[in-house]
């Protein structure tokens, strides 16, 4: 090993060595050369980096994302419009054998009104959130969808489940284009160990179709689970890399209140920001959210060294208060990021809202994609 480089292989900080994008030599330092080739991929080490390591390794994550996005992060506001939900993951106080929790559909016309009236003027996107809950689609997101796309110009998300092939296609036609569907969980033992949704086969084939039908997705993971070997963790990380992904999240294990895992211990933050950071190196063009679970795991500060890993999305959260409390992926005593939070959370990091929405960005990309590779077709010819 180099004098140059510490006992995980990483180069010190940025600093010494300026990055040079698309240049890479025999000599090319390890995290330079996986930046620009997307060749990084984590060891157990890397993830049990700590101290001067870790924070060389978060700021070369950080780095990557603000050379491909700049100081940009997307700002999509979120409404959990149901917690009804047919299946039974171990890890969450939505799983349908809770019997203490009241369950909720909001409301049409009061979500119509805030999102049309009242949402904050700094969201580009929205995010529509149930548990699986199939009757609500038709009911309330079906028409919302349509309706924040006839009066508003907020891309639009949706993260409802494993759903059929016929209410996807009503949901791109109505105007989402995004779809959010974690893999949660590589390991196909452990996924059926945790009850996570349908089966591991399934989750990951609907994946594949959603992308391969139009949709942008982004898909996700747990870190910390409670029996989760280092070979479990890794697994995530070689699934992603394979799924056709825009982005990809890494949520930090909480013991749910009212779960079977309630008296597991919560997952290690540094795991979990190293995770981040791994992905952002992985995958330095992918969509990474700080996710409000981090200030959960530690709170205080979880979410903004998240931010400083790398992320390049935050959420805030626009659900009716009154529903918020029932909507129970973790703990009754939520963390809300509201506007005023992210955007002082932001600032704080030296990073700014996008103007332009994710959705946009994805349109954009793809037409930059499809230009570049007619561009290379019409050289090969010549
Ligand atoms: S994680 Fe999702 S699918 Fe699983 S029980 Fe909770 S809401 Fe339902």
């Amino acid at each position: 090993m180099s004098d140059d480089r510490n006992r995980l292989g990483f180069l010190q900080p940025a600093t010494q060595f300026p990055p040079k994008i698309g240049l890479r030599s025999p000599a090319a330092p390890l995290l330079l050369a996986a930046v620009t080739d997307q060749s990084f991929f984590p060891t157990s080490e890397i993830l049990g980096a700590r101290g001067d390591q870790q924070s060389a390794f978060h700021e070369r994550a950080a780095d990557t994302r603000t050379r491909r996005f700049g100081r940009q992060v997307f700002l999509r506001g979120v409404v959990e419009v149901s917690n009804y939900c047919r299946e039974n993951c171990s890890y969450c106080g939505m799983r349908r054998d809770n019997r203490q929790l009241s369950r909720f559909r909001a409301q049409f016309n009061q979500l119509a009104e805030l999102l049309i009236q009242f949402r904050p003027a700094s969201i580009t996107d929205l995010n529509i959130q149930t548990g699986e809950d199939p009757v609500v689609i038709r009911e309330l997101v079906l028409p919302l969808v349509e309706l924040l796309r006839r009066e508003t110009p907020l891309g639009v998300s949706v993260c409802l489940g494993t759903l059929n092939k016929s209410l996807y296609r009503e949901l791109r036609s109505a105007g989402a284009s995004i779809y959010i569907i974690k893999f949660e969980i590589a390991d196909p033992r452990l996924y059926t160990r945790m009850r996570a949704p349908g089966t591991f086969r399934e989750r990951v084939e609907h994946i594949r179709l959603l992308a391969h039908s139009g949709w942008n997705v982004s898909s996700g993971f747990i870190a910390g689970l409670p029996d989760q070997t280092d070979a479990d963790l890794l697994a995530n990380f070689a699934l992603a890399r394979e799924l056709p992904l825009d982005g990809c999240s890494v949520s930090p294990f909480i013991p749910g209140d009212e779960t079977p895992l309630s008296g597991a211990p919560t997952a290690d933050i540094d795991l979990t920001l190293n995770c981040m950071a791994a992905l952002r190196l992985m995958r330095p063009d992918w969509v990474i959210p700080a996710v409000s679970a981090l200030n959960l795991a530690e709170p205080g500060c979880g979410y903004g060294r998240g931010l400083r890993t790398g992320a390049n999305l935050v959420t805030i959260n626009l659900t009716p208060s009154e529903l918020r409390g029932d909507y129970l992926l973790y703990k009754r005593d939520r963390f809300i990021m509201t506007e005023e939070r992210i955007l002082s959370a932001i600032s704080a990091e030296g990073l700014i809202p996008s103007k332009q929405s994710l959705a946009g960005f994805y349109q954009q990309r793809k037409i930059d994609r499809l230009l570049s590779r007619s561009r290379t077709v019409e050289a090969a010819a010549v």
